[in-house]
């Protein structure tokens, strides 16, 4: 136990009835824990001793990605799985926000219609970056964003 370590990746919040719901962005790992097991892992987690987990929740939060082992470097993990992704396809989808802006108004709109619109120097970047990828993507799709995207035709 002594080798482990917390991942980095732990993110928790305490409610109000003193449950701590503690989650691993890494693995997706999502659990909630009562008292007085709560309390225990908070003051763990807040001072950073993994000998502080109850024993008996060791196994689990290894097998979830709570702790790691002390070497591990998890963020060339992530590295790692994002190059093997990229390795993986020679397909791009690109999913490009025109504008804030929209000419419906719909009741039920969440967005958040601010007027703005992209820029020209961010649709050149856009411009590069596919050239560069078409040299050797088979596929490239993409998807018009907004807002409304028609109301950036023109661009
Ligand atoms: S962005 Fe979509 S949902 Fe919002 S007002 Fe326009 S059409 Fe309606």
């Amino acid at each position: 136990m002594q080798d482990m370590k917390f991942s980095r990746f732990n993110a928790w919040t305490y409610t109000e009835n003193h449950e701590l719901i503690l989650y691993n962005s890494m693995t997706g790992a999502l659990a909630t824990f009562e008292k007085p097991q709560s309390n225990e892992i908070l003051i763990a987690l807040k001072r950073n001793e993994v000998l502080s987990i109850p024993t008996e929740l060791i196994s689990i939060f290894l097998e979830d990605g709570y702790i790691v082992k002390d070497g591990m470097d998890e963020l060339k993990k992530i590295n790692d799985l994002v190059n093997k992704r990229q390795a993986l396809t020679d397909e791009y989808f690109f999913s490009i926000l025109m504008n804030l802006d929209c000419n419906f108004k719909c009741f039920y709109c969440f967005e958040s219609l601010t007027g703005e619109y992209l820029d020209d120097i961010v649709s050149q970047k856009i411009i590069s970056m596919i050239d560069k990828v078409s040299k050797s993507a088979k596929k490239i799709s993409v998807d018009w964003y907004g807002g409304e995207p028609l109301l950036s035709f023109d661009k």
